[in-house]
């Protein structure tokens, strides 16, 4: 476990135990909660072992059948009751979500709650369409066949989520999963225990047979125990450290794995930008969720020419920004994790050493919890850590460049690749740079909102993670795909099969039909092996 604001102790219980577990009387972890906010006890959560885990997959594998010859239209049924539960609960879960993670009630409820319906409706309205089987054409060289595609799930998924959006993020990939019928095993963050119960409570209350998802409360251990079961996909949120983790694991059986994991992303803001609009979204897009967003801004690159004028804006914007807990109604709350805390002290310590300049904050804030000031610095270079690494927390890192080719040079200069933004009043220009951006996804004059569009592929490239969810990727991504190919069966024989007697200059001839695309030597061809096809008594 990490240092964090969960500790560990080791007590017999028998209660807290996850839906469904086995009442156990053997000495268990738990790990208790501390508020980002206060630091005051919030609770003590759990650890579930390599047995439940066992048991929560076989469990999962059990209802696997039931579930996958369910009619798509009761699944969807079924998983359409989220958006009820959602207009009922949400407010309360916003609650919680906020009393977890410290960001503010209207972030949970708009970036955690609400993204969940929207996403939701695409993937019901989707799916039917997405996963009938469908005909596909078929070349002449395979005369008397037809071609389909049809896909089936994949089975039990593994699925470990994080701590920066715990709903979000645990809960549409498993609506992902189940919508192809597949069952579930979801492992969230020990970070946010009181979400992963939320969690659980969503998919009580939506009343799906038993096992088809799973849930297993824990910390890393729990996860690892995840990878190690008998799971026949990964699908994984969070660090890079440990996603490779996660991925060696599935090297093992070797099964699939979709790796969703961390970003350092740019904001180019070209001489053409409506300025006052890329400064209130580069605050925005580099606060928001106290900067701990995958898809946050990460670094901003800004053409010369408007460079100073772009920062003078930032930071006005960014001394207004109010800070505090949940109750306080604050624009931006404290980091989640306290480790966190510790990355972002030292980003911008070794920052401002290697000649950076603080233009604003910069340091933590002398309150209870783990806050630190929404932070402005300048001259930012490609040599220092903050640069390169991820620094998941409200610091907005400027970077002054010469034009947009230098900009768009040192964006791609990253080991990571999950997303990023380009500003413009020229939208042709923008696509143009947009389309040289290395990374999974990129907003034009707007920033980190094209994830909630359903439609859009999420993922990155390079270290930013393998595969995608969201929008058709996102449903196909948890089913295999089988190719059926239909003769009609008349014939005795093919061309292709025995004997070979007889048949090299026709399977030239045919060859020539190939590679020329000539249907007289097609023809001539098969018609030579046609004769051919039945052994000379
Ligand atoms: P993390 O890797 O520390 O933990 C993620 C999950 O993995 C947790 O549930 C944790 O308990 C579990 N885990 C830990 N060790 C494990 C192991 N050995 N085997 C299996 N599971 C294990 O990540 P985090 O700190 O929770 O999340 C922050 C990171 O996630 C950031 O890098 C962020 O950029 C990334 N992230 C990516 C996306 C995306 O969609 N690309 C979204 C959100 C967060």
């Amino acid at each position: 476990m990490s240092a964090d604001q969960t500790t560990a102790t080791t007590t017999a219980t028998t209660t807290a135990r996850p839906s469904g577990a086995e009442p156990s009387s053997s000495p268990r972890r738990l790990l208790e909660k501390l508020s980002p906010v206060s630091g005051a006890r919030l609770g003590e959560f759990p650890v579930a072992g390599e047995d439940e885990v066992r048991a929560a997959v076989a469990r999962a594998r059990a209802a696997f059948p039931g579930w996958r010859d369910t009619p798509l239209a009761v699944r969807a049924e079924a998983l359409g009751r989220v958006k009820q539960v959602l207009a009922e609960q949400g407010e309360h879960y916003a609650r919680k979500i906020s009393e977890d993670t410290g960001k503010p009630t209207f972030e949970a409820t708009m970036t955690e709650i609400g993204a969940v319906p929207v996403l939701l409706d695409y993937i019901l309205r989707r799916a039917p369409v997405l996963l009938r089987r469908r005909k596909v054409s078929t070349p002449i060289i395979l005369p008397g066949k037809s071609g389909f595609i049809e896909y089936f799930p994949r089975g039990v998924i593994g699925i470990i989520s994080p701590w920066n959006f715990p709903f979000q993020l645990a809960v549409v990939p498993v609506l992902s999963a189940l919508i192809g019928g597949n069952t579930v095993v979801l492992k969230q963050s020990e970070i946010t225990p009181i979400v992963a119960g939320v969690v659980e409570d969503l998919f009580r209350r939506i009343g799906l047979p038993a096992g088809v998802v799973e849930i297993v409360h824990g910390d890393g251990s729990t996860g690892a125990a995840l990878t190690r079961a008998d799971v026949d996909m990964l699908f994984f949120t969070g660090s890079v450290a440990t996603g490779r983790k996660v991925m060696a694991a599935a090297a093992q059986r070797p099964i699939p794995v979709e790796l969703e994991l961390g970003g350092k992303d740019a904001m180019i803001v070209c001489a053409d930008a409506n300025l006052e609009r890329a400064a209130e979204a580069a605050v925005w897009g580099g606060l928001v969720n106290c900067g701990q967003a995958c898809v946050s801004v990460e670094r901003i690159f800004v053409v010369d020419a408007i460079h100073d004028r772009f920062v003078e804006k930032v930071h006005e914007k960014v001394s207004q920004v109010t800070v505090g807990g949940p109750d306080e109604q604050a624009d931006m709350g404290p980091l989640t994790s306290s480790a966190q805390l510790g990355i972002v002290e030292r980003h911008v310590k070794s920052a401002v050493a290697a000649g950076a300049k603080v233009v604003f904050g910069g340091e933590r804030l002398q309150r209870p919890g783990q806050f630190f000031a929404p932070t402005l610095l300048t001259g930012i270079t490609p040599e220092m850590e903050i640069f390169r690494e991820e620094t998941f927390g409200p610091v907005l890192p400027v970077v002054r460049v010469r034009d947009e080719e230098e900009a768009v040079r040192l964006a791609n200069a990253s080991e990571f690749g999950l997303a990023g933004s380009v500003w413009t009043q020229d939208v042709a220009k923008g696509l143009r740079l947009a389309s040289r951006l290395e990374c999974g996804q990129v907003c034009i004059n707007d920033v980190i909102q094209s994830v909630g569009h359903p439609a859009l592929p999420f993922g990155g490239v390079r270290s930013s993670g393998i595969g995608r969810y969201h929008g058709d990727e996102g449903i196909l991504a948890f089913m295999n795909t089988r190719g059926i190919m239909v003769d009609r069966g008349k014939l005795n024989s093919e061309p292709l099969w025995y004997p070979y007697a007889g048949k090299v200059a026709h399977g030239f001839e045919l060859l020539r039909g190939i590679t020329t695309r000539s249907v007289g030597s097609l023809v001539k061809g098969f018609l030579g092996l046609r004769k051919k096809m039945t052994r000379q008594k």
